[in-house]
């Protein structure tokens, strides 16, 4: 297993050295024994950035897990198994992962509360995301109540805290329809808990900000149909204000 090294709440480190664990020439990627970078997973895309060592270098294009261990696709050189790299991440990209991730669940609490839809599914980028809802079918007015509601908690610079939990925890404290406990397989406890001030309790492995302050404002974008029971909503944050 690779030890993802920014959980449950080292979201902030942007450089950090590891050692190289193996190498694979035929596709080009390298496990470390430890990493900052995010592998692609929850809707939240993977971290990029670079690697470096003694005689070379590579861009990190790609990010993602396979049986446990995580994989960073190369381009450019390949370092040698055993030896230490200095990794460093596009901190631009992940901040702006970041602090979409953390919107959506802000969203994602404030349409459970006021229309009881819960979320069937979300993709962040760096600047715009969109979330499933389910059921739902939101007019003109609902858009702008989900908006002040969500900018509401912003306002209010809520914290947001990471920690381990036991699963027990969790399945008592996230509110109904949150998210569904059943679909994280047994074995996995603790959890990883993303808790918003004492508005939102959520398991969640994604990159997150420390306070709603640095999201700035939510604007909802657009509204689709996906269906008979499920609208998506496209939001962007607007931080020049
Ligand atoms: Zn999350």
């Amino acid at each position: 297993m690779s030890d993802q090294r920014y959980l449950p709440d080292d979201e902030y480190t942007r450089e950090f050295e590891a050692s190289v664990t193996s190498v694979d020439e035929a596709d080009r990627t390298v496990v470390l024994d430890g990493t900052y970078f995010y592998k692609e997973g929850g809707g939240q895309p993977a971290d990029h950035g670079s690697l470096s060592w003694d005689d070379g270098s590579a861009r990190v294009v790609d990010v993602r897990q396979d049986h446990g261990e995580i994989r960073h696709t190369l381009d450019g050189d390949l370092p040698e198994p055993g030896i230490t790299i200095h990794g460093e991440l596009d901190w631009e990209r992940r901040y702006a992962h970041m602090r979409y991730h953390t919107a959506q669940h802000v969203v994602s609490k404030v349409v459970l509360d006021e229309f009881g839809a819960s979320t069937a599914g979300n993709q962040i980028h760096t600047d715009r995301a969109r979330i499933d809802f389910e059921p739902a079918e939101f007019d003109a007015d609902d858009l702008r109540t989900i908006e002040r509601l969500s900018n509401d908690q912003i306002e209010q610079d809520l914290s947001v805290e990471k920690s381990r939990r036991s699963r027990d925890a969790l399945e008592t404290e996230t509110p109904d329809g949150r998210t569904n406990l059943d679909l994280i397989p047994d074995h996995v406890d603790p959890l990883r808990a993303v808790t918003i001030g004492d508005v939102d309790v959520c398991p969640c492995g994604g990159t997150h900000v420390d306070s709603l302050g640095e999201l700035g404002r939510i604007e909802i974008i657009d509204r689709t149909s996906k269906g008979a029971d499920i609208d998506r909503i496209e939001f962007v944050l607007d931080d020049s204000g």
